[in-house]
């Protein structure tokens, strides 16, 4: 590994400016979903792979729309490494940036820019890696399909869409997500259940309200009640997620300020932890109500799903991925590897859950400043990640990987 590690870190150095130019030119396509417009970036992308020699097809989720399926075809047919990261973004914000948040502007050691951390760091990373295991000529085996995907943010379209329609006919072995994860290795994220709950009441004249039933008054139980849930919550634990959590966030009622409430709506948004399945947030408001029926026997409401649910995902910290990747992480960058895991959700869930490909999710860039004013990514990283990529695809696809 070691002779591997000193081969791909000088390929990379050579490339430095290759990597860092093509990151810029991912920041100046403007991804911001919706809509998302990420055509133009996926011809990039797609240009630049082909160059190197893959086999480049467009798949078509929406209407100009498309994932960027790269496949790079070594000696034999096995094994299949897939590389996923998503080319859009969350829309700039209306507070002023220190740079513009289009320009990639470099300063500090760091590069500026709306996705320069949220995945265009992945995205440009795993670019370079292309170019580099291209320059050394490794002897490979089986295939390397790079997928850049469509609205990650807000709904994981791009993926779930490759992944139901059959993977374009591969069946990877194992699975890389580029998302910032500081150049740490993680095998597991958190998932989420977000439900409105609508809490009716019987409206009256406010100068008699004991001809009502107020929904406020009751939704106001529920809400506390989701309140301790949440302090209940604490007593799970996942090694690398930590708890779940619980909060309500939106909360609307009433109609007159002289009428009785007949009727109040709350947003519960609930993250997950792997075990927690997806009726997981319905069966807690359930049986909040259920006690809350003993004193209120006729509280009414309804569940309405928002269409918004991850599951969560892990692969076995076991797997041979795993080791594989953690093994060169610390061999890579010097320090003590150690798991970690990532507090959203990630594309992961679809690979995992729905096509049980081990995956590990691992990029440049910190994720806590992933969506807020002057997104950055620290260049380091960039090229760290893209050694790390280059490298992994070389001790899993070269004759020793088996
Ligand atoms: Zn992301």
């Amino acid at each position: 590994m070691r002779e591997l590690i000193k081969q791909v870190s000088a390929a990379v150095g050579e490339r430095r400016q290759n990597i860092l130019a093509q990151l810029r030119e991912c920041i100046h396509h403007n991804t911001v979903n919706p809509p998302g417009n990420e055509e133009a970036l996926a011809q990039y992308v797609g240009d630049k792979m082909k160059a190197l020699g893959a086999r480049v097809e467009y798949q078509y989720v929406v209407p100009g729309r498309p994932n960027a399926l790269c496949s790079f075809r070594f000696s034999g047919d096995r094994p299949c490494l897939l590389w996923n990261t998503h080319m859009d973004t969350v829309p700039a914000g209306n507070v002023p940036w220190k740079f513009d948040a289009w320009s990639g502007q470099e300063d500090g050691g760091l590069m500026y820019g709306r996705g320069a951390c949220d995945a265009k760091g992945s995205l440009a990373g795993m670019m370079g890696a292309l170019a580099v295991l291209r320059d050394l000529d490794l002897p490979l085996r089986g295939e390397l399909l790079f997928t850049p995907v469509i609205w990650e943010e807000g709904g994981g379209k791009g993926t779930a869409h490759f992944v139901r329609t059959g993977m374009a006919g591969r069946s990877p072995d194992f699975a890389v997500v580029g998302e910032p994860t500081e150049c740490n290795v993680s095998n597991a994220h958190r998932g989420s259940n977000r439900r409105l709950v609508v809490v009716h009441g019987v409206a009256a004249h406010s100068s008699d309200p004991d001809r009502g039933v107020n929904s406020i008054y009751r939704s106001s139980r529920l809400a506390l009640g989701i309140e301790e849930l949440h302090e209940r919550l604490r007593a799970k634990r996942h090694p690398l997620l930590g708890s779940p959590v619980v909060s309500v966030n939106i909360i609307s009622g009433g109609t007159k300020h002289n009428t009785i409430p007949d009727r109040t709506e709350m947003t519960v948004d609930r993250r997950r932890i792997p075990g927690e399945g997806p009726r997981q947030l319905d069966e807690e408001i359930e049986e909040i109500v259920a006690c809350l029926r003993v004193s209120d026997p006729t509280f009414a409401y309804e569940l309405v799903n928002l269409g918004m649910d991850k599951e969560p995902a892990d692969t076995d910290p076991s797997d041979p991925l795993v080791q594989t990747a953690l093994e060169l992480c610390e061999a890579l960058s010097k320090r003590p590897a150690r798991l970690i895991g990532v507090e959203g959700g990630t594309d992961m869930t679809f690979l995992t859950n729905e096509a049980h490909v081990p995956t590990i999710i691992y990029g440049p860039g910190d994720m806590r400043i992933a969506h807020s004013v002057n997104e950055n990514v620290p260049v380091d990283q960039v090229l760290e990640a893209t050694a790390f990529y280059a490298s992994l695809a070389a001790l899993l696809l070269g004759p020793a990987g088996e």
